[in-house]
């Protein structure tokens, strides 16, 4: 007989039998009346589990299936049940070449004696597998398969447990990559996670196996050195990983620069437990960045000295921001063209009950870091609104308001409306509102900051950008942003007059904004002759202790009413007094020469020395220098040479009775001197040389205000090209808009079951929809006609449809509408609806 066609020996009805042969778990039938447990039958799902044929498993004892398992738990079982037990199920590794790994087992008596048993298994290989594979992820970084926070946890604890018995040390690392936001920004995600994994394997090569490597989030990666004999060794390690992370990267086709920055705290030495310890090496690693990353920092008990004071004054200003302790300040702006205040720009202070009023450089930094920065700046807005409106009220002339904008503001969706709101609720005009934004605000997303100017744009307030030189100081990358002015930082302007690179600078930077039609505002100007060499470099506004500290309301209001203005020797183009610089040691020679030279109406200003001369030099704008040459300290020459490299435009006279010098002679000819006059000398040729000096430079003089006017012009010219090309973008973007919906709204009409045709206002037929152009197929081409000729059932009288009338097409009654359009939109013409009659109510 064949088994494994035959019937089953069981005397099974038609349904069970189907259950029987259908079951997912196998099923076998075991005699307990025999010690050896002889199977009777085997459902196919068994022959498949076992991977055995249902000849094969029949007669065959069912001790042998548990496979080698130790203590053979299937006998134990069957035994069990064999003697009228219950036993539990049980798990199972059948071996023996079963497909299957894993079988969890019951037994059951079939009929009510214990003589036949059922043995129920179930395949529980996946759900295993599935149980593996989650107690892994449990313990592992899914993207790069670190070890975990729990795995980290664990490791820690068992190395500090290690060192603790053996007397030895531990170092947990907390590392970032520097700049790894970036990548994920401008790269995308995809590349984030490569990079990811690849300085996870480059960090892993640089480890012992007792060490553990984990990523706890983002690019945070926390690493444990186990038996580390001292900060040497430490050191070591870190400098190593600094090193092979410092190496490109090959990442989607591009080679990139990573770098990181790790902080270190060492057990026992910092603290002895491990939460502790994490804290201590993240506390470091934020010291590391803020050094300016790619660095690493052992752990110091003033870190968390200082964590502590920043945690207070962060608590403190969520206080003093509920309980109104900030108050904001406005700071002046003068225009170096006409000398007036042209802006003011808010600055917000914070009145410490204790430590008195505080400047915002020192606390919105901690506001930045702890999220406030968003509700200071709505609460900027706000008031300075306010105190607008109350200058207004005072009847002061109306001036521009400079809100500073964070980061964090800037990328606020809310925004562009919660401006638009301020200046609406208040009636101030768009323009006496300007916001200033910094260069790496709008570069953190260039493609986001596009949309967010446009939107602020589009209201019609100002744009600056504020502390240019900062930061990547590109105003190449800038020029797609639509700015109106540029702010060159306090960094750059304290040293044009000390510092030929800085000058060189802010010239450059000048004069490329000007090219792209932007103006440029100087920062934390505090000197005469900063001023002066901002106006003569065209530079459009001043800002800064020279021309005004920031001021409460109360004092703006004074300054306004005042017309607080820049002196008029200041301002970018303007006539100058004759100003002549007489410099000898001897005081009588000195007043011979003024006596001399008075009555030809200069202003004459005098000094002893060389560098008495510079003095004066740096504090009054002189044309012409008359120097003696034999002085004590610095000789004539050399004064005469200074002079020329700091103020070149000064026209240098030498007066002496000394002339062999070959000092002089090179001074001559390096063209630091323009004349050489002997003493004593002729009153008349005197004062003729001098006299002509004077007339050299005011020719210079008028040359430059010409450049100067020319210059202004075109800066002009291209600051309304830029006005220009930014209404023209509006425009284009609302034609874009407008099309956008006339064809969204053609395409509504054209699938309408109802017939639409479009008139314009002369009567020709603009637009017929599908259905129109079914019902009037014989009247020929309609688009693009006159309708009165084209369709003349719409003018049964030959009137041009008005309202609604009926009229008879092809024997059927139809209603005629004409809708004229242009209530609601700038549209002309009349659009007109026909509907049967039957359709009517
Ligand atoms: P900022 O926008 O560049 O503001 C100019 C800073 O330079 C102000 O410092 C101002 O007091 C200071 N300053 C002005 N003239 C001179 C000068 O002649 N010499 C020097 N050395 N400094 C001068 P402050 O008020 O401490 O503000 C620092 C920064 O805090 C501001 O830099 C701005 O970025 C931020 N800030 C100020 N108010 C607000 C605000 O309401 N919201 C936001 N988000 N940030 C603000
Ligand atoms: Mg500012
Ligand atoms: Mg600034």
């Amino acid at each position: 007989m064949d088994l494994d066609t035959a019937q089953s020996p069981l005397p099974l009805p038609g349904a069970a039998e189907a259950a029987w042969a259908a079951c997912a778990n196998g099923v076998l039938l075991v005699d307990a009346g025999i010690d050896s447990f002889p199977i009777l039958d085997a459902n196919p799902a068994m022959c498949r589990l076992s991977g055995r044929t249902r000849a094969a498993l029949v007669g065959a004892s069912a001790l042998g299936l548990g496979g080698a398992q130790p203590g053979d738990l299937l006998g134990a079982a069957l035994r069990t049940a064999a003697a009228g037990g219950a036993p539990q199920p049980f798990l199972v590794q059948p071996g023996g070449g079963a497909p299957c790994s894993r079988w969890t087992v019951s037994l059951a008596p079939q009929g009510d004696a214990a003589a036949r048993l059922l043995c129920i298994a179930e395949d529980v290989t996946d759900l295993r597998e599935q149980q593996a594979l989650l107690a892994h992820l449990s313990t592992h970084d899914a993207l790069t398969g670190l070890a975990n926070r729990a795995l980290f946890n664990e490791r820690l604890q068992a190395a500090m447990a290690h060192a603790h018995t053996h007397a030895g040390g531990v170092a947990v690392l907390c590392l970032a990559l520097d700049g790894f936001n970036l990548v994920n920004e401008s790269l995308g995600y995809v590349a984030g996670d490569q990079l990811l994994i690849s300085v996870a394997m480059r960090i892993q090569a640089c480890m012992r196996a007792q060490d553990t490597l984990s990523r706890h989030g983002g690019n945070e990666f926390v690493l444990v050195l186990a038996d580390v004999a001292d900060s040497a060794e430490v050191q070591g390690v870190c400098e190593h990983i600094v090193r092979v992370i410092g190496a490109p990267f090959p990442v989607i086709g591009q080679s990139l620069h990573a770098g990181c920055s790790i902080g270190i705290a060492r057990y026992p030495q910092d603290a002895g437990d491990g939460v502790t310890l994490l804290r201590y090496a993240d506390m470091a690693l934020s010291h590391a960045r803020g050094l300016g990353g790619n660095q690493l920092q052992f752990f110091a008990p003033e870190m968390n000295q200082r964590t502590a004071e920043r945690a207070q004054m962060e608590a403190a200003l969520r206080i003093a921001l509920i309980e109104g302790q900030l108050q904001l300040q406005y700071q002046p702006l003068a225009d170096l063209q006409q000398g007036a205040i042209c802006a003011l720009e808010a600055l917000v202070r914070w009145q410490h009950p204790l430590m008195g009023l505080i400047p915002a450089g020192r606390f919105i930094p901690l506001a930045e870091a702890a999220g406030l920065t968003t509700a200071l700046g709505y609460w900027s807005l706000h008031r300075a609104v306010e105190d607008m409106l109350a200058w207004r009220a005072a009847g002061l002339p109306p001036v521009r308001v400079a809100i500073n904008i964070s980061p964090k503001q800037f990328r606020d969706a809310a925004l562009p409306q919660a401006v638009a709101a301020a200046l609406a609720q208040s009636g101030i005009p768009p323009v006496q509102l300007s916001l200033e934004i910094t260069e790496a605000a709008l570069m953190q997303d260039p493609q986001a900051s596009d949309a967010i100017l446009a939107q602020l744009k589009a209201l019609g307030v100002g744009l600056t950008l504020d502390d240019f030189g900062t930061g990547y100081s590109s105003l190449n990358h800038l020029k797609r942003f639509p700015l109106d002015l540029v702010k060159i930082d306090c960094g750059l302007t304290g040293n044009i007059v000390t510092g030929a690179d800085d000058a060189a600078l802010v010239k450059t930077i000048i004069s490329m904004a000007h090219h792209l039609g932007i103006e440029v505002a100087a920062e934390g100007v505090e000197t005469e002759a900063q001023c002066d060499f901002l106006r003569r470099n065209m530079c459009d506004q001043i800002q800064g202790y020279f021309f005004g500290k920031p001021c409460d309301r109360e004092q703006v209001a004074s300054m306004l009413a005042a017309r607080h203005a820049v002196p008029p020797h200041l301002l970018r183009i303007q006539k100058q007094a004759r100003t002549l610089l007489l410099v000898d040691d001897e005081q009588n020679i000195v007043s011979a020469l003024k006596r001399l030279l008075r009555r030809d109406g200069y202003q004459i200003l005098t000094a002893h020395s060389g560098q008495e001369g510079l003095d004066v030099l740096a504090a009054n704008a002189v044309d012409v220098i008359v120097s003696d040459q034999r002085m004590p300290g610095m000789i004539g020459a050399d004064f005469l040479r200074a002079a020329k490299t700091l103020y070149p435009d000064t026209i240098r006279i030498m007066l002496s009775g000394y002339t062999e010098l070959q000092s002089v002679t090179d001074a001559v000819n390096e063209g630091a001197i323009f004349k050489f006059l002997t003493k004593p000398w002729d009153d008349e040729q005197l004062r003729t040389h001098i006299a002509e000096a004077f007339r050299l430079k005011e020719i210079a003089d008028d040359n430059e205000r010409l450049n100067l006017e020319l210059r202004t012009a075109n800066h002009e010219l291209a600051a309304a090209n830029r006005r220009m090309e930014d209404v023209l973008r509006q425009k284009q973007q609302q034609i874009t808009r407008d099309e956008i919906s006339l064809n969204v709204a053609r395409e509504l009409l054209q699938f309408v079951p109802l017939a639409v045709i479009g008139l314009d206002d002369e009567g020709m037929v603009a637009f017929v929809n599908d259905a129109a152009e079914r019902m009037f197929r014989q009247n020929g081409a309609i688009l693009g006609n006159e309708a009165d000729i084209v369709l003349p059932e719409l003018f049964p009288d030959g009137l041009a449809p008005s309202g609604s009338h009926q009229v008879d097409i092809d024997g059927r009654c139809y209603q005629v509408v004409a809708h004229p359009m242009g209530a609601n939109s700038q549209s002309r013409g009349s659009l007109i609806t026909i509907s049967t009659c039957e359709d009517l109510p």
